[in-house]
């Protein structure tokens, strides 16, 4: 065992990687607190993953983000997994730790509550029921996170029913799964509605579900970033509902893990914001 080296190294994993944001989050971070670390983007073919997250450590990193299609396999190999990451089934955010043990965490869940907090500050999750369209792990995450908030009901809505159910089964009694075409209906009286799912991403078919019997004081949220303003925020603000888009998401749950590797905790505010989107 011996101590890291002086200059950090952390990245990101997946494959493919190309197209990732993380490196340009965290290399302005660096940049803009004159830290030394570097932060690079690591392809990784899904039968080298094991190999390869032990070498890592030897070669001078303290930690890494974790994305597609590693996010489950993840946790097979690290360690120790947190409790929020067991009950989700994936995680975002290890940590290569002095004793040689690898730390799994999810921060999906708080990067999306931060973002909601920071742009919506008015926005009370105990006011009325949530929904919540897709039933992947983004949504387990947004699910695990709303209930720790105080939200009293979540209405989950996914294609493939029984990815839904397995969420109602890991996650208790609040959580209520209905067919998608009973969408109108139940964001009637909403507090909150969130699209977890890939629709409306650029390259993916588009989130067409009519959004026009929404509560117009609910507050809509997209995990999509990529536009920014997404179809599903377009038809929330024509309704005068309170939107946020997904790319506060990505920027705050990288939060705690630029803190760990690199030891200060950066701040989320526009810089970061237009350091990301003009990468
Ligand atoms: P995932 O596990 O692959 O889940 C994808 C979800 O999208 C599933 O609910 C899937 O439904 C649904 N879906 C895909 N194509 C669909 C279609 N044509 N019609 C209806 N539903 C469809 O992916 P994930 O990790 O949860 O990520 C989901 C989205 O969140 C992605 O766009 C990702 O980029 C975004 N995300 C953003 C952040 C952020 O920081 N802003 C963080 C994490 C994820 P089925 O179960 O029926 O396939």
């Amino acid at each position: 065992m011996t101590d890291h080296p002086r200059i950090p190294l952390a990245g990101v994993i997946g494959h493919p990687i190309a197209h990732s944001r993380s490196p340009a989050l965290h290399g302005f971070w660096l940049r803009r607190y004159g830290l030394k670390g570097h932060y690079i983007p690591i392809d990784i073919a899904p039968s080298d993953l094991p190999e390869m997250i032990r070498t890592l450590p030897r070669l001078g990193f303290v930690g890494l983000n974790v994305t597609i299609p590693h996010k489950e396999s993840i946790l097979h190999i690290a360690d120790i997994v947190t409790d929020r990451a067991a009950l989700i089934g994936a995680a975002n955010t290890l940590i290569f730790r002095k004793d040689g043990k690898i730390h799994a965490d999810n921060t999906d869940g708080s990067g999306f509550i931060a973002n909601l907090r920071q742009n919506a500050p008015h926005w009370a999750p105990a006011a009325g029921p949530a929904v919540v369209f897709g039933a992947g792990g983004a949504a387990r995450a947004v699910v695990a996170a709303l209930i720790e908030v105080g939200v009293p009901e979540i209405r989950l809505m996914n294609r493939t029913r029984p990815r839904a159910d397995a969420v109602r089964a890991d996650f208790g009694a609040k959580v209520h799964v209905h067919d998608w075409v009973q969408a109108g209906h139940l964001i009637e009286d909403a507090a909150t509605v969130v699209n977890t799912t890939s629709l409306g991403m650029t390259g993916k078919p588009d989130f067409t579900t009519p959004l026009d019997r929404l509560n117009p004081h609910a507050l809509v949220t997209d995990l999509v970033y990529t536009p920014l303003k997404t179809q599903f925020l377009t038809q929330a603000e024509a309704r005068g509902a309170t939107v946020v888009d997904g790319l506060g998401m990505l920027l705050h749950q990288a939060a705690p893990g630029f803190e760990r590797w690199f030891g200060l905790r950066p701040e989320v505010d526009e810089a970061t914001r237009q350091a990301v989107l003009s990468a």
